[in-house]
């Protein structure tokens, strides 16, 4: 089996494939990481409630990364920490709309959330707080996920694809053959991938100074890192496939930072980076095999540090020739009928 890409989720499926003992190889580009993973934010969570469907696979998709991260011994390594959530995006009432897809969350109000984030300049009446929410750092999670996958016995090997061919006996990827071809190349899957309904959104992300203790739990625009560090996050930039980060963007970043955080006003920016989200059309998930191409799957999505070892579980069960039906609300089939017109994920995206 061939995997094109070595982001989280091609790392994932070749984990999960190698763990069920299928010869995989993953081909990528460049330095391992070179992609979108190591750009992001790193938030491993439920966002907004967004159906019965979506949001309990996010809220499986959260558990089942501390889980494999705890069984691996390497939740340290990945700077995994269970922290919680603050959105003061949402009302109260998701409160109720979360507990019926059996996702924890609690409405704090204004004072509460002084109370409890001091650092923190909420505008509005209060937010809600999602106890489970997790984070990792991206990179390092990344290293944890290849590394393991390499230890189960999957072969990393750098190869720039620049196109796949169907023949009689196979897939014929940069002078290899193979039977299964998964496509894991983030925003550059369509390229492989004719049609896919895939497009690249920019974010950029600041990073401060080491900074003394601000934040115990994170919101979707802000974070504060293991070495004090406070990320700022983060932007929707529609660009193509450019992720130089803009100047105007960084300062606007910065400046709703400094309204938000009490104590970022004197702080120093050392790092501005920004990456490219691989965003499906409908904003869910796009995992599962190709519409008549036999042999060929494909697995993109916006929330790629989220659902990286709950979609590569799921597939690996696919490519090992047995149904996933959790997969089938993600299946690329869906887009049959044509592409519908690029909207934002059914939650909020960071
Ligand atoms: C600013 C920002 C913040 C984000 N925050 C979060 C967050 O908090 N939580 C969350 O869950 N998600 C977040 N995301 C999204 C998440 O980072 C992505 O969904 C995820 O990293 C995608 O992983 P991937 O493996 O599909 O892609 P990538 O990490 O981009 O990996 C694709 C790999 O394919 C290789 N490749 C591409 N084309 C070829 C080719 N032709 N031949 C060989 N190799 C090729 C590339 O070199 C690359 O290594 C964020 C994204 C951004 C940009």
């Amino acid at each position: 089996m061939l995997i094109i890409g070595g982001g989280i989720i091609g790392s994932a499926i070749a984990l999960h494939c190698a763990r069920r003992g299928l010869a995989v190889r993953v081909l990528d580009r460049g330095e391992p990481g070179g992609g979108t993973t190591p750009r992001s934010f790193g938030l491993v969570d439920v966002l907004s409630p967004a159906g019965p469907i979506y949001t309990p696979v996010r809220g499986q998709a959260v558990r089942e990364t501390g889980e494999w991260l705890a069984a691996a011994s390497a939740a340290a390594q990945a700077q995994w920490r269970v922290c919680g959530s603050l959105n003061p995006g949402l009302g109260p009432e998701a409160v109720l709309e979360f507990a019926r897809y059996g996702v924890r969350a609690h409405w704090w109000s204004a004072e509460r959330v002084r109370a409890e984030e001091p650092a923190l300049r909420l505008r509005g009446p209060g937010a809600i707080h999602l106890p489970d929410d997790a984070c990792v750092r991206p990179a390092a999670y990344l290293r944890v996920v290849r590394d393991a996958a390499q230890r189960q016995g999957a072969i990393w090997e750098e190869a720039a694809v620049p196109a796949i061919r169907e023949t009689p006996t196979g897939w014929v990827v940069a002078g290899r053959t193979a039977r299964r071809v998964v496509v894991a190349a983030g925003v550059w899957s369509p390229r492989l991938v004719r049609g896919l309904p895939v497009d690249p959104v920019r974010g950029t992300i600041l990073e401060t100074a080491p900074l003394p203790p601000l934040l115990r739990r994170y919101t979707p625009d802000w974070r504060q890192m293991a070495d004090g560090r406070v990320w700022i996050g983060t932007s929707h930039e529609h660009v193509g496939l450019d992720a130089t980060p803009d100047p105007a963007v960084a300062e606007r970043l910065w400046a709703a930072g400094v309204a938000g955080l009490r104590a970022l006003a004197g702080a120093r920016i050392e790092r501005t980076w920004a990456g490219l989200r691989p965003m499906p059309a409908d904003g869910l998930p796009i995992c599962g095999p190709w519409p008549g191409a036999e042999g060929l799957f494909v697995c993109v999505t916006h929330s790629g540090i989220t659902l990286a070892q709950w979609l590569a579980r799921r597939l690996v069960t696919v490519l090992a020739g047995q149904e996933a039906a959790e997969l089938q609300p993600f299946s690329p089939g869906r887009f049959r009928r044509g592409r519908p017109p690029l909207r934002s994920p059914p939650a909020a995206p960071y």
